[in-house]
């Protein structure tokens, strides 16, 4: 038996399955403070016997083994999470094997496992929601460095009429500041749910998306790239970006059909706990 947390700002989904990604059992639990918020995550876990845990983390988080404080949620603006050792936490209790990513890179490394990249051995997948993240399958594997990439605070170029100051605590007008779903709602004083019939801000949305996408295609040059979270909601937003991007690139790199390139998450919203059983698998 496997234990997966997807380990989220707002909540933690917690699962027992297998390294094929059926989920014998799931719960969630809320994101308030580490001691409250642990104390529930161990409790799920202790009726089953454990081979190994995964857990893919919003962050920024410590995946550098090398550090003293690998497997730390690092610098979150969550004050009460700020410097909370996670996999050390799991480790006191179940003295398993334990995977440690972000969440992002979990979701892309189970999009290309069992998703809308199966078989290929790179892609990137992206979240546009509370934040703006992005994890990445290169050569398959997770892509890591001295760190894991944080993609979401690239710099994009601001539209001419677009005002909004922005709202990253970090960069105020960096692509998630500018482009995450409570940038949408500081911009138009409106929930992104309640913009559906605004053209205008599912424009300006594809404007900061292909501009990310044309660099992240530059630089990696991912096989597939999967666009998740609770602002991709809004199917239109596909379509302005493939505009974008064809005005951007001018076709300067040769690119498959982008409706069949730039796609929804295959496995929905189980992207990020299928990879955090995958992160399981690949640590025992
Ligand atoms: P999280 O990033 O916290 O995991 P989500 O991916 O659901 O959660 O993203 C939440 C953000 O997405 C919020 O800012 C919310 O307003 C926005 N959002 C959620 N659903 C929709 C929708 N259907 N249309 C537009 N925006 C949405
Ligand atoms: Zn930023």
């Amino acid at each position: 038996m496997l234990g997966a947390i997807e380990a989220g700002g707002t909540k933690f989904v917690c699962a027992v399955g297998d390294e094929r990604g059926n989920i014998s059992e799931r719960i969630e639990i809320p994101t308030t403070v580490p001691s409250e918020t642990m104390a529930k995550v161990f409790a799920f876990f202790k009726r089953y016997d454990l081979e190994a845990m995964g857990v893919g983390s919003f962050g920024p988080i410590d995946v550098n083994q090398d550090s003293s404080t690998y497997g730390y949620i690092t610098f979150t603006p969550k004050i009460a999470w700020r410097n909370f050792p996670l996999v050390q936490a799991l480790k006191g209790v179940f003295p398993v094997p334990i995977g440690f990513n972000t969440d992002v890179n979990a979701a892309a490394l189970a999009e290309a496992t069992y998703g809308a990249a199966k078989g290929l051995d790179s892609c990137l997948y992206i979240t546009v929601g509370t934040g703006v993240g992005a994890g990445a399958v290169v050569q398959g594997k997770l892509l890591q460095g001295w760190s894991h990439p944080e993609m979401g605070h690239i710099l994009v170029k601001r539209h001419p009429q677009d005002e909004y100051p922005g709202r990253c605590p970090y960069h105020s007008d960096c692509l998630e500041g500018l482009a995450a779903g409570p940038a949408i709602e500081g911009r138009w004083n409106k929930k992104g749910i309640d913009l559906v019939d605004h053209p205008k801000v599912w424009d300006l949305e594809g404007y900061y998306l292909a501009q990310a996408l044309m660099q992240y295609i530059l630089i990696l040059s991912p096989k597939r790239i999967i666009l998740g979270g609770g602002v991709m909601n809004q199917k239109q937003i596909f379509s302005t970006i493939y505009q974008y991007l064809q005005d951007f690139l001018n076709d300067y790199v040769f690119l498959p059909e982008l409706t069949e390139y730039i796609v929804s998450p295959g496995l929905g919203n189980d992207a990020g706990i299928t990879g955090s059983l995958l992160l399981a698998h690949h640590a025992c």
